[in-house]
C-alpha cells in the first residue's frame, strides 16, 4: 500500500466569485471530496504546498503575475509530480485575450479547460479523472521512496560488510606470515603449498573487499554543484597510474580532443583507469594494444569512448559484465575482481549517465559512457 494523506487528495478551488466557489465545493461534497477555497491567487499559492490532489481555477483569477508564481511552484515540484489543473474558461465568445490566456495555460502542463457555464456532471468527471491521475503519481512517489530506501540499505550493507570483513582477514594474513616465518622449517612441501594457498586466498579476498568498498563509496556520490574540469586532467592521472602496464604491454594510446565537464576528477580518473586497464589486460595475443579515446557531443551530454583492439566481448555478455563480481575468465588467465566495470557503471549512473559496450569479438571493444555537458 502506498502513503498519501487526505490533504494530498483535496481539491483547491480558486473562483473569485464567492458563489461559484461555494457551488463547486458543494458539487465536490457530493463526491465526498474535500475542497479548500482560495480567496485569490495568493491564497492558492499558500494552499498548494500544504498538499493538493487537483486545483480548479477560474481563468480570470489567473493574472500574469500569479501565473509566474504558479510556474515557479510547478518547476520546483519533484519529478513524480504532474499536478492536474482544471481551468474554467470565461463565458462568451473566444477573444484575442482569451486565446492568449489559453496559450499561457500550456505552462501548467497537465490541465483541462472546461467551458462555462459548467455542467455539474462535467466538473465531477473532470475531478474524478484528475484525482485518479494524481493517485497514480503518489503511487510512483511511494515506489521511488521505497527504491531509495532499499538502495541506501544496500549501500550501507556493502559498506559494513566490506569494512568489517577486512578485520578478520588481516588476522589471517598476519598469522600466515608468522607461520611461514617461524614454522616453515617444520612444514613439508605440501604444507608450504597449503600455506601459500591460504595467503593467496586472503589476498584475493582483500582485493574483492577493497573493490566492494570502492563500489559502496561510488554509490554514495551526492549530486551537488560541481566545478567544470577539463577531462584531460583526470585522464592524465589515470595514465600515470597505469604507466607501468602501458610500458610493459607496448600499448599505443591516442587521445582525441576532450571536453570540459561537470564531474569530480577522482570519479573520472577512476573510470578511465578501469577502462584503459581492461583495454590493456584483455589485449589480443597477436598484437600490442591500440587504444583510442574520443569524445562527441549530443544535445545535453558528452559521450566519451575508449576503443581497443583486444579480444572483444561476446554479444551475450555485453550487459552482464557490468554486474558486481561478474567476470568472463578464470583468475588464472586474467587476474581481476569483476568489480571494475560495476564501479564505472555506478559512478556514471550517479551522474545520470549511461555506460555500454560495442564489440566485435576477436577484433576489439569500444566502451562508451555519457556525462552531462
Ligand atoms: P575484471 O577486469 O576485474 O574482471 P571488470 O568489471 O573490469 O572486472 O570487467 C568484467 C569483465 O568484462 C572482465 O572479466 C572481462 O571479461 C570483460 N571485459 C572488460 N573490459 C574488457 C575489454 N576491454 N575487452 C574484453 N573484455 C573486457
Amino acid at each position: 500500500m502506498f502513503r498519501r494523506s487526505a490533504i494530498e487528495m483535496r481539491v483547491i478551488i480558486l473562483a473569485p466569485i464567492g458563489r461559484d466557489a461555494a457551488l463547486l465545493a458543494n458539487t465536490l461534497g457530493e463526491l465526498k471530496i474535500e475542497a479548500a477555497i482560495a480567496r485569490d491567487s495568493n491564497g492558492l499559492l499558500e494552499l498548494l504546498p500544504q498538499g493538493v490532489g487537483s486545483a480548479i481555477v477560474a481563468e480570470e483569477a489567473l493574472t500574469r503575475e500569479s501565473m509566474d508564481s504558479l510556474n515557479a511552484w510547478l518547476s520546483a515540484q519533484p519529478a513524480w509530480s504532474d499536478m492536474p489543473f482544471i481551468v474554467l474558461s470565461s463565458n462568451g465568445r473566444p477573444t484575442r485575450e482569451s486565446n492568449r490566456k489559453a496559450l499561457e495555460f500550456e505552462s501548467l502542463g497537465n490541465f483541462t479547460i472546461i467551458e462555462r457555464p459548467v455542467r455539474q456532471e462535467t466538473i465531477k468527471s473532470a475531478v474524478r479523472t484528475a484525482l485518479r491521475a494524481r493517485m497514480r503519481q503518489y503511487e510512483i512517489r511511494s515506489r521511488q521512496e521505497a527504491l531509495i530506501r532499499a538502495n541506501a540499505d544496500l549501500e550501507q550493507f556493502a559498506h559494513s560488510a566490506s569494512h568489517d570483513l577486512r578485520e578478520p582477514l588481516r588476522g589471517i594474513g598476519i598469522y600466515s606470515d608468522l607461520l611461514e616465518r617461524d614454522y616453515a622449517a617444520l612444514l613439508d612441501a605440501r604444507g608450504i603449498e597449503f600455506l601459500n594457498s591460504i595467503r593467496t586466498g586472503a589476498k584475493r579476498m582483500d582485493a574483492l573487499l577493497n573493490d566492494l568498498l570502492q563500489y559502496a563509496h561510488a554509490s554514495s556520490i551526492v549530486e551537488e554543484d560541481i566545478e567544470p574540469v577539463p577531462v584531460t586532467a583526470p585522464l592524465k592521472t589515470a595514465l600515470e597510474n597505469l604507466a607501468m602496464a602501458i610500458r610493459e604491454s607496448g600499448a599505443q594510446i591516442t587521445i582525441g580532443e576532450m571536453p570540459v565537464v561537470r564531474m569530480h576528477e577522482s570519479h573520472l580518473s577512476q573510470i578511465f583507469q578501469n577502462l584503459i586497464e581492461n583495454a590493456i589486460k584483455y589485449r589480443s595475443e597477436s598484437q600490442p594494444p591500440q587504444i583510442g579515446l574520443s569524445a562527441s557531443r549530443t544535445n545535453s551530454h558528452w559521450t566519451i569512448s575508449v576503443a581497443d583492439n583486444g579480444i572483444g566481448v561476446p554479444a551475450a555478455y555485453r550487459e552482464t559484465i557490468f554486474g558486481i563480481f561478474k567476470r568472463l575468465h578464470s583468475n588464472g588467465k586474467y587476474s581481476g575482481t569483476g568489480m571494475g566495470l560495476a564501479i564505472c557503471q555506478r559512478i556514471v549512473e550517479r551522474y545520470r549517465g549511461r555506460i555500454w559496450v560495442e564489440s566485435e569479438p576477436g577484433h576489439g571493444s569500444t566502451f562508451f559512457f555519457t556525462i552531462p555537458a
